[in-house]
């Protein structure tokens, strides 16, 4: 038995055979998943949302998740950005040839544990294998699908004057801790990643709130380049308050050694939820109930002045545009 990926794993015969039962049947396994035909068949009631994400992230182990969790979590997360409630996820792996079989049977064994936190079943996959050099190590693409619950379901577009602006705790710690590890940095307190499955917390919040307008995870871009494409989505205004946004004090330590600015470094356990006023002190309840979400906070409002616009009111009482995010902060980073 070899240790490594090879070429032959990925040839579709003996050897993929068994690495498909050996390896991703054993963590994956269920009673869809299990037929091994050509196609997965599942049935879901009503208008069902989906969504595809793949995931490149390097270095494949960090603290606070790994290139597994953050492939399930990604997926899980934007399918519920609608209201929807994830139930299945396809996964499609592409490896590098020479790939250790130990580190593959981790992202793996990651997986299914992140799967089975939120609750979602893997009911189809795919796996190649590239030549040495072709990709760096696992490519992991996850598609899922959810059952959407209420209508009409949250949306960019239907961010409206008045609403306020929530978001479920303190933001950059994803992306930072990436860049820390991949380049090998460390601070005095380290830092981790914000990595989580946010369905069951949203679920609850659809369930309990008549209307939320908007809700978007703030992943590549971060919070600054979320509330950009909600605020032109919308064509409403975004204003939010320095002041009551958290970052904890190692990723204010680290972006300013870095010269990195947190409103744009990304997240992976966050989402911003937009709401009409009256709400927000009920839904800000419901997240500090739940353990992704202690340090919710409202941020901001939504205005009409300046369609499109993101303005930041400073600690000190200045006010700053945010922009979109222009070229690529960090390449990798999901
Ligand atoms: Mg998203």
């Amino acid at each position: 038995m070899t240790s490594r990926v090879l070429l032959d794993h990925g040839s579709g015969g003996r050897a993929s055979q068994r690495l498909i039962a050996d390896l991703f049947l054993k963590y994956f396994g269920n009673p869809v998943l299990d037929q091994l035909d050509d196609a997965a068949c599942i049935s879901m009631p009503g208008e069902v949302a989906v969504s595809t994400d793949t995931f490149t992230v390097d270095p494949l182990f960090f603290p606070g998740g790994d290139i597994g969790s953050l492939a399930i979590h990604g997926t899980v997360n934007d399918v519920a950005m609608l209201g929807a409630n994830p139930k299945y996820l396809t996964v499609a792996c592409i490896l590098e040839e020479g790939l250790s079989l130990e580190c593959l049977e981790q992202i793996v064994l990651s997986m299914s544990r992140s799967a089975e936190k939120a609750g979602v079943k893997i009911v189809t996959g795919d796996t190649k294998v590239v030549p040495k050099g072709a990709v760096d190590k696992i490519f992991i693409n996850t598609t899922g699908l959810g059952i959407i619950g209420k209508r009409p379901f949250p949306q960019g577009h239907r961010a409206n004057e008045g609403d306020a602006v929530l978001i479920n705790g303190p933001v950059g710690d994803h992306g930072l801790t990436v860049l820390t590890c991949r380049e090998g940095l460390s601070f005095e307190t380290p830092v981790k990643s914000d990595s989580a499955p946010l369905n069951g917390l949203l679920l609850q919040l659809i369930e309990d709130i008549p209307d939320i307008h908007v809700l978007r995870d703030p992943t590549r871009g971060g919070l600054a380049t979320t509330l950009n494409e909600i605020a032109d989505q919308s064509q409403k205004s975004c204003l939010i308050n320095e002041d009551a946004l958290a970052i904890s004090p190692e990723v204010r330590e680290g972006c300013s050694l870095l010269g990195l600015d947190p409103l744009y470094l990304a997240n992976e356990g966050k989402f911003v939820s937009i709401l009409p006023e009256e709400w927000a002190h009920k839904a800000l309840e419901i997240m500090r109930n739940h353990e992704f979400g202690r340090q919710a906070k409202l941020i901001g409002r939504i205005g009409v002045d300046n369609p499109g616009r993101v303005t930041l009111k400073t600690a000190i009482g200045g006010y700053r545009i945010l922009n979109m995010l222009e070229g690529e902060q960090l390449p990798r980073i999901c």
